[in-house]
C-alpha cells in the first residue's frame, strides 16, 4: 500500500532520477492523528477577504475567532507572509464586474500559501438569487474555486466552496473548522452548501464532539470502516462495528482498542436490518449516527456481466442501505439530531469502465440522500454521501500495480488518499456542529480528474 513515487524521491539519488524523468514530487499531506482541539486555528496565519455588499464575512470573523484564529484583514496586495488559511467571503459578487473582487483578493496572496495551506470560500447560494444573472455570477465561483484548486494542489493546498443562505450564518462554526483545518487533507476542489433547514441541534460541542452518541459503521473491519470507527471513537462516541461472520476476528480486533462492539451480520441478508434495528433498541435505545461504510465491488464490462455479480452489488450497496434506514426510521431507532453517511463514490459520480453494476449503485447514493434529507430535517437529521476517490486500502490493493500507481496520481496532489482522510469528513458531517449540511455528496478525493 505504501506509495513507491515518494519513498523513491525522498532518497537524494533515486530522488533526482524522477526529478530528470519529469515525474511528479508529491508534498507530504497535513494530517492530524488525534481528537478535536477546542482552538484549532491557534498560531496560525489566517487572512480574511471581504467582497463589498457581502453578508458573510463578520460570521466568518466570529467562528475563526472562536476557533482560536486572529484573521487579518490586510488591504489588497499587502505582504502577509506564509498563510495557512484564506478565508474568503464572496457572496457580494453579484454581478460578473463582482468577479473582479475574487481577483483582487485572491491574487496577490496565492503565492503566499503555506504549504497545505486552507482556501475557504463562501459564496451566495445560486438558488436564492434574484436575477438569472446574478444566479449565474454565484455558481461561477465554483469554476473559479475548482480551477484554483487544480493549481495549487501540487503545494498540498486545498480550496473549497460552501454556498450559504442569508439565514444560515450562525451554522458556519462546523464548516470553516472542518473547511479550513488540518482534517479537510485529501478534501479539495469541492463545493457544498450551508443551509437553514435542519433544525439545530440541542448542544454542539467541539471537542469530544460525539460524546454521549452511539454510533453504527457498517463494514467496519478493515479499510476505511477501521478508520471511521478509530476516528468516531476518539470524539467519544460508542462504536458499534458491524461486518460479515467470515470476518469475526478481524473485527474483534478492531473493536478492542476503542471498546467497540462487534455485530456480526452480512447487511445483504434478508433479517439483517431488522436483527440489527432490535439489537440497538434493547441494547442502547437506539443509534445517533449511521455511517454505511460497507462495500463491494463485482467489476465486468456490463457485456461480461453475469446476473448473479449484478444482483449481488445492488444487494449490498444500495438495498441493504435503504432496508436499514427504512428499520431505523419506522422504528425510531435513529434518534433525532441523528446524522446518516452513506459511501458512495468517484465512480458514481463519473460512472467507470467495468463498473456499471457498482457505478449505479454508488449514484444511486448520491439521489437517495438528496431525496431523504427533506424528509428527516425536521427531526433534526442529516443525511449525507461521501464519494471517495483513489484511498489506499485492501480495496484499491487488489488492483495490478501499474493501473495502481496511474491511479494514484491522477488528481490534483498527485498521491492517493488515506482511509483516515475519508474517516474525517465522515466524522465531521457526524458531528452536531454539521447541521448545515444536508443532502449533499462531498468528494474525498484530492480532486481526482475522473469526474471533476
Ligand atoms: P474494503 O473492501 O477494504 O472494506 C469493506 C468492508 O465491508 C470489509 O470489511 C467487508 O467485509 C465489509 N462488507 C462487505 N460486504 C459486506 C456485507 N454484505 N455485510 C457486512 N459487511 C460487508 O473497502 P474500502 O475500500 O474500505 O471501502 C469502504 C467503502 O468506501 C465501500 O462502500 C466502497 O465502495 C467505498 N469506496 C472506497 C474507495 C477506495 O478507494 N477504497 C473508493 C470509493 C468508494
Amino acid at each position: 500500500m505504501s506509495d513507491l513515487l515518494m519513498r523513491l524521491n525522498r532518497n537524494p539519488l533515486s530522488g533526482a532520477i524522477v526529478k530528470a524523468i519529469g515525474l511528479p514530487n508529491p508534498v507530504p499531506l497535513w494530517r492530524e492523528a488525534g481528537p478535536y482541539v477546542e482552538r484549532p486555528f491557534e498560531g496560525k496565519n489566517v487572512l480574511l477577504r471581504r467582497t463589498v455588499g457581502g453578508y458573510a464575512a463578520d460570521a466568518m470573523a466570529a467562528a475563526l475567532t472562536r476557533a482560536g484564529a486572529a484573521p487579518k484583514e490586510a488591504p489588497r496586495g499587502d505582504a502577509v507572509g506564509p498563510l495557512d488559511i484564506v478565508a474568503m467571503d464572496a457572496t457580494g459578487c453579484v454581478a460578473p464586474q463582482d468577479y473582479r473582487a475574487l481577483y483582487d483578493g485572491l491574487h496577490p496572496v496565492v503565492r503566499q500559501l503555506a504549504r497545505n495551506g486552507r482556501v475557504l470560500i463562501l459564496a451566495a447560494d445560486p438558488g436564492a438569487a434574484l436575477t438569472p444573472a446574478a444566479a449565474a455570477v454565484a455558481r461561477g465561483v465554483e469554476g473559479f474555486v475548482r480551477s484554483l484548486a487544480k493549481e495549487t494542489g501540487a503545494r498540498g493546498v486545498t480550496v473549497n466552496l460552501g454556498y450559504v443562505a442569508r439565514d444560515a450564518l450562525d451554522r458556519l462554526d462546523g464548516p470553516l473548522r472542518f473547511f479550513c483545518g488540518a482534517r479537510t487533507t485529501y478534501v479539495t476542489g469541492q463545493a457544498f452548501h450551508v443551509a437553514a433547514d435542519v433544525a439545530a441541534p440541542t448542544a454542539m460541542p467541539f471537542t469530544r464532539a460525539l460524546s454521549g452518541k452511539v454510533a453504527l459503521v457498517t463494514g467496519a473491519a478493515r479499510g476505511i470502516g477501521l478508520a471511521v470507527v478509530e476516528r468516531l471513537a476518539q470524539e467519544g462516541a460508542t462504536v458499534v462495528a458491524l461486518d460479515v461472520p467470515g470476518a469475526a476476528d478481524e473485527l474483534r480486533k478492531v473493536c478492542e482498542p476503542y471498546a467497540a462492539v462487534p455485530f456480526l451480520a452480512d447487511i445483504a441478508a434478508p433479517d439483517s436490518a431488522e436483527r440489527l434495528a432490535d439489537f440497538l433498541l434493547e441494547r442502547f435505545g437506539g443509534v445517533d449516527i449511521v455511517v454505511h461504510n460497507a462495500g463491494i465491488t463485482r467489476d465486468r464490462t456490463l457485456a461480461n456481466m453475469p446476473e448473479h455479480l449484478w444482483d449481488l452489488v445492488v444487494q449490498v450497496n444500495l438495498a441493504a442501505v435503504i432496508a436499514i434506514d427504512q428499520q431505523f426510521l419506522q422504528r425510531h431507532v435513529l434518534r433525532d439530531e441523528g446524522r446518516i453517511v452513506c459511501l458512495s463514490s468517484v465512480s458514481g459520480v463519473a460512472g467507470n469502465f467495468g463498473q456499471t453494476n457498482y457505478a449505479a449503485s454508488k449514484a444511486a447514493l448520491i439521489g437517495y440522500v438528496a431525496a431523504q434529507a427533506p424528509l428527516l430535517a425536521p427531526r433534526g437529521i442529516c443525511i449525507n454521501a461521501v464519494a471517495p476517490g483513489f484511498i489506499d486500502t485492501p480495496m484499491t490493493d487488489a488492483m495490478p500495480w501499474m493501473i495502481r500507481e496511474i491511479g494514484r496520481r491522477l488528481n490534483s496532489v498527485k498521491q492517493s488518499g488515506q482511509p483516515r482522510d475519508v474517516a474525517e469528513l465522515i466524522a465531521f458531517l457526524g458531528t452536531p456542529g454539521a447541521f448545515g449540511i444536508s443532502g449533499a455528496t462531498i468528494r474525498v478525493c484530492g480532486q481526482g480528474l475522473i469526474g471533476a
